[in-house]
C-alpha cells in the first residue's frame, strides 16, 4: 500500500537535493513547493507538485493507494531536538515561583532548591518513576510536531543513577516509534560528596562510569559542562579522550555562561555538536566551522532564566552549521515544544523563519548524526513529518502561542 497526500497549499522540503546540512545563505532556500503532493509508506516514495503525481505514480509499483486532499495545509518534516534532558526526577515549580518573587539563586540553593534538588529527586526516584515522567514529556513533545530526540543523563551523579538514567533513555527508546540519541552526561555538575574534590569525580567518570556505559552500551555520546565554574577545559578534555578511547562520540555544553575555550575544545576532540554558545569568540566559531562540529542553539534557556541570547547572526553569518534545541530540563528550560524554540529563534536569535526551520529539522538532524534519514522530506528518507493546520509555513510564525501541528506522522504511520 501507498499513500498519497495531495494539493498542500504549502510543502516544506527543506532539501531536495540529499544535503546533510545547510549553512549562511543556503538556509533560507527551504524548497518549498506550492501545490504540492507527496507518495510514501514508511518511507517517503516521491514529492513534488501536485500536476506532476500521475506520472511519478508511472515508475512506482503498489498494490493500492490511499489518497488525501490536503488544501489549506502545510507539510514540513516533523522537528528534530537533539539536545533534551528528558529524564530526571522530582518537581521545580515552586521554586520557578520562588525565583518569580525575586529570590536569587543562592537563595533558592540555600532553600534546597536548583539543579541539586533534581540530583536529590532522580537518585531517589525508581527506574520506573524516571521512564513515566519522560513518557508524559516525550508524548507531548511529539504532539508538538517533534520526531526524534536526544536525550541525556546527568541528573544522578553516582553511577548507579547515571546507569539507571540511561536504562530509563533505552526502555523509552523500546517504547515510542521515535529515534533516540543517547548521551552520557555524568559531567553536568559536581556531585555534593566531591564539591571539594573535583578531579577525584572526574577520575570516577573516567575508570568507573564510562567504562560501565560502553560496556553496556548504553550510549551514543558523552557530554560534559565545560564553563565557568563547572568543568575546566583540561578536565573536559580529560573526559572527552576517554569517552573516545571507548568507543563514544563527544557532544559538549560550550560557553553558556562565558567564553573558557570550549568552543574550541569541541573543534579539537572532533565534537559533533557544542551547545548554548551565549558567549562563544570568533576564534571558537572559527573552529567549530572548519572542524564541521554543529552550533545548537537553546533560545528557551535565555529567555526562561533571563540570560543573554546567543549571537545567532554571527554564528549562523560565519558559516558554521547552526542547529536548534529545546534543552528541556526542570531548571533552565521547561519546555519540549519545538514551535516555542522557533518563537524564541526569530523574535530573540533574529533568525528569519526559513532560517529556523533549516535549524530544527535537516541540521538539528545533523546534529545528532541523522540527517540521512531524517530533517526533510525527499525520497528515500523516512516518512517523518507533521501537518499544519495553515496555508503557510509563515503562519506557524506570525501566530504564536498555540499548537499548530494538527497530525504527526512517524515512519508512515500517524501517531
Ligand atoms: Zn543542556
Amino acid at each position: 500500500m501507498i499513500n498519497i497526500f495531495k494539493n498542500i497549499d504549502s510543502l516544506v522540503q527543506i532539501s531536495n537535493d540529499n544535503s546533510k546540512f545547510k549553512t549562511k545563505e543556503n538556509m533560507r532556500n527551504i524548497c518549498e513547493i506550492k501545490d504540492g503532493a507527496i507518495i510514501f509508506n514508511e518511507k517517503i516514495l516521491w514529492a513534488g507538485k501536485t500536476e506532476d503525481l500521475g506520472k511519478a505514480l508511472e515508475s512506482i509499483d503498489y498494490d493500492y493507494m490511499v489518497v488525501e486532499e490536503m488544501r489549506g495545509k502545510t507539510v514540513l518534516p516533523g522537528f528534530v531536538d537533539p539536545h533534551t534532558h528528558l529524564i530526571f526526577g522530582g518537581d521545580r515549580s515552586a521554586e520557578f515561583a520562588r525565583r518569580l518573587e525575586g529570590a536569587t539563586y543562592v537563595d533558592i540553593a540555600e532553600e534546597g532548591g536548583g539543579i541539586q534538588s533534581t540530583v536529590r529527586a532522580t537518585r531517589a526516584a525508581s527506574l520506573e518513576d524516571l521512564i513515566k515522567n519522560g513518557k508524559k514529556l516525550l508524548t507531548n513533545a511529539i504532539k508538538h510536531g517533534t520526531v526524534a530526540f536526544e536525550i541525556k543523563s546527568g541528573y544522578g551523579l553516582t553511577t548507579d543513577s547515571e546507569l539507571k538514567s540511561l536504562e530509563a533513555i533505552k526502555e523509552l527508546r523500546k517504547q515510542f516509534p521515535v529515534h533516540i540519541s543517547s548521551t552520557f552526561l555524568g559531567a553536568h555538575d559536581f556531585p555534593p560528596e566531591y564539591k571539594d574534590k573535583r578531579d577525584e569525580y572526574v577520575d570516577l567518570i573516567c575508570n568507573e562510569m564510562l567504562p560501565l556505559v560502553a560496556k553496556n552500551n548504553l550510549a551514543d555520546y558523552c557530554d560534559a559542562f565545560v564553563d565557568k565554574g563547572y568543568y575546566t577545559v583540561e578536565q573536559g578534555e580529560k573526559i572527552f579522550l576517554r569517552a573516545k578511547e571507548l568507543g563514544l562520540k563527544i557532544k559538549m555544553h560550550a560557553d553558556e555562561l562565558a567564553d573558557v575555550n570550549a568552543a574550541s575544545l569541541a573543534a579539537k576532540v572532533g565534537a559533533i555538536s557544542a551547545d548554548h554558545l551565549l558567549f562563544v569568540s570568533d576564534a571558537g566559531i572559527e573552529a567549530m566551522k572548519q572542524s564541521g562540529t554543529v552550533g545548537t542553539l537553546l533560545p528557551g534557556t535565555s529567555f526562561f532564566i533571563r540570560m543573554p541570547h546567543a549571537n545567532a547572526r554571527k554564528i549562523i553569518d560565519s558559516g558554521a552549521i547552526t542547529a536548534l534545541s529545546t534543552d528541556c530540563n526542570p531548571g533552565s528550560s521547561f519546555t519540549e515544544n519545538m514551535q516555542m524554540i522557533l518563537w524564541l529563534a526569530t523574535i530573540n536569535l533574529k533568525m528569519t523563519a526559513e532560517e529556523a526551520l533549516v535549524a530544527s529539522t535537516l541540521n538539528s538532524a545533523h546534529a545528532i548524526e541523522q540527517s540521512d534519514k531524517l530533517g526533510s522530506i525527499e525520497e528515500g528518507k523516512e516518512a517523518s513529518f507533521i501537518i499544519l493546520d495553515v496555508p503557510s509555513y509563515k503562519e506557524l510564525f506570525y501566530h504564536f502561542g498555540y499548537n499548530h501541528v494538527e497530525k504527526v506522522f512517524i515512519k508512515g504511520k500517524e501517531f
